[in-house]
């Protein structure tokens, strides 16, 4: 802590990851002998920049841009770029680090990063955008590649995003490569890639309930968030027969007691990536209530699908869920889960998913569309899906096969975090002090 001061998401990160592996590492000290922690917790590269972008009006701004490329043991760095006005360090830091176990997580050939500016898209026209991201790419292209590092999306990153960033890369080096994810279908993007984290989330959670001979079929669903992510959350769980019955932004929740269904979801689809409304026209379009500068957690549900951003859930939100009989916790966000909330869920007993495992689909679907980049050939909607299931299968039952309590309960959280880390720890060892 004294070495990163005030990186207070990074340390919440890091604390967790520890505790999980305390039990583990004292079985297993080459881990201890070789500093593995003390090395994982240190980015390979950090790199700040400035990002002067030029309104439509013709005024100035400076934004201040950000990479943080964390570790490459097991493939080159790879993780989404956040535009919004609350990131620094510390969120970059955590985030990085949360992704170096996930991808490993995936079985995928992926190290981790993450990245992205304090640039707020929300009321600026298409051109302001593209401007700033031509700006942002200009110098994020010397340090990225599609053997280095390729960046996608995550909060106020998407596909009009990644398009800008990817034309402007593309006319610096003159290449046409695989260097972000996420990209158009028409050129060069992955089927599924849009669905795949909420997608990949309702899977996780239906392995979880499967452990227990149930499934989400006929369960109420609370969900946040209403953009990426959650859109895809509530498409999967309406396919499985669940009735999701939230979604939020960062002005409030709609509640909606007879259930979002697919028309409703399509009109969220337009109000949030067409026109990018506020979720409160949802409430006055469908009559249903608003709860101004509210989350979702006070609803009654049977499973929780937090999806907007981290520390969305208190550990007094926890005790709602709680109370009000919610049983299944799956993260489609990074670390939505308070310190506090996260051992509240897991001292319950409930089924809790970290984001590292839940949401890792978003990622490893990332990596399939590199693959395809690199074959240059495009698999179809079903071969894509498919993959994505079974990636999600996988990650659960390797979190099963590491975190798996002698009463047969499951504590995913050891599970991830052990599952994640050996991977990296035995390759770096392999590589030597690098
Ligand atoms: P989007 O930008 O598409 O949507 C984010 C949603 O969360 C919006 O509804 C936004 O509301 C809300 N939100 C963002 N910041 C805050 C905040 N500080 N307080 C309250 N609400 C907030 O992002 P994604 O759906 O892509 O990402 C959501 C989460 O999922 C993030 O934690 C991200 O890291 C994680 N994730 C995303 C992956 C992906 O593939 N996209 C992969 C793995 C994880 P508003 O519109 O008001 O800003």
């Amino acid at each position: 802590k004294a070495k990163n001061p005030r990186e207070n998401e990074f340390h919440q990160a890091v604390s967790v990851v520890v505790e999980s592996l305390a039990e583990f590492l004292v079985k297993n000290p080459r881990y201890l002998q070789a500093k593995i922690l003390e090395r994982m917790v240190e980015p390979e590269r950090v790199i700040m920049f400035r990002v002067p972008w030029s309104d439509d009006l013709g005024n100035i701004h400076v934004n201040r841009g950000y990479r943080v490329e964390m570790n490459s043991a097991i493939g080159p760095y790879k993780g989404g770029l956040r535009f919004h006005p609350s990131v620094n360090l510390s969120i970059f830091k955590f985030l990085a680090f949360e992704q170096v176990l996930k991808n490993s997580l995936t079985s995928l050939p992926m190290g981790g990063g993450k990245g992205g500016s304090d640039f707020d898209p929300k009321g600026k026209s298409d051109n302001e955008v593209m401007r700033f991201c031509q700006s942002f790419a200009t110098e994020l292209s010397r340090h990225i590649g599609p053997n280095t590092d390729i960046p996608a999306g995550d909060i106020g990153v998407g596909g009009r995003e990644v398009g800008f960033m990817f034309g402007q890369y593309k006319r610096l080096r003159n290449e046409f490569t695989g260097v972000f994810t996420g990209k158009g279908i028409e050129w060069g993007g992955s089927l599924i890639r849009p669905e795949a984290t909420g997608y990949g989330t309702v899977y996780f959670a239906e392995e979880m309930l499967k452990m227990r001979g149930d499934s989400i079929k006929g369960k109420t669903v609370a969900i946040s968030g209403s953009g990426n992510v959650a859109q895809y959350a509530v498409e999967k769980v309406l396919d499985m027969g669940g009735k999701p019955v939230t979604l939020s932004d960062s002005n409030g929740t709609i509640y909606d007691p007879e259930g979002i269904d697919r028309k409703k979801l399509e009109y969220v689809k337009i109000l949030k990536n067409g026109y990018r409304g506020r979720i409160k026209e949802y409430a006055e379009e469908y009559n249903v209530t608003y709860f101004e500068n509210q989350r979702p957690w006070s609803v009654k549900c049977d499973v929780a699908l937090p999806c907007a951003t981290q520390n969305e859930i208190s550990g007094e939100d926890a005790d709602t869920l709680l109370g009000n009989g919610c049983f299944v916790v799956a993260e489609g966000a990074n670390m939505p889960s308070t310190y506090e909330a996260k051992h509240k869920f897991l001292e319950a007993g409930i089924l809790y998913a970290p984001g590292k495992a839940a949401n890792a689909g978003g990622v490893a679907v990332s990596g399939l569309e590199m693959t395809q980049n690199s074959m240059r050939i495009n698999w179809t909607r079903e071969e894509v899906d498919q993959k994505l299931k079974t990636i999600m299968v996988n990650i659960h039952n390797t979190c099963v096969k590491y975190g798996q309590n002698p009463d047969g309960s499951v504590n995913y959280v050891k599970g991830a975090n052990i599952a994640g880390f050996v991977k990296v720890a035995n390759s770096m060892i392999a590589q030597g002090l690098v």
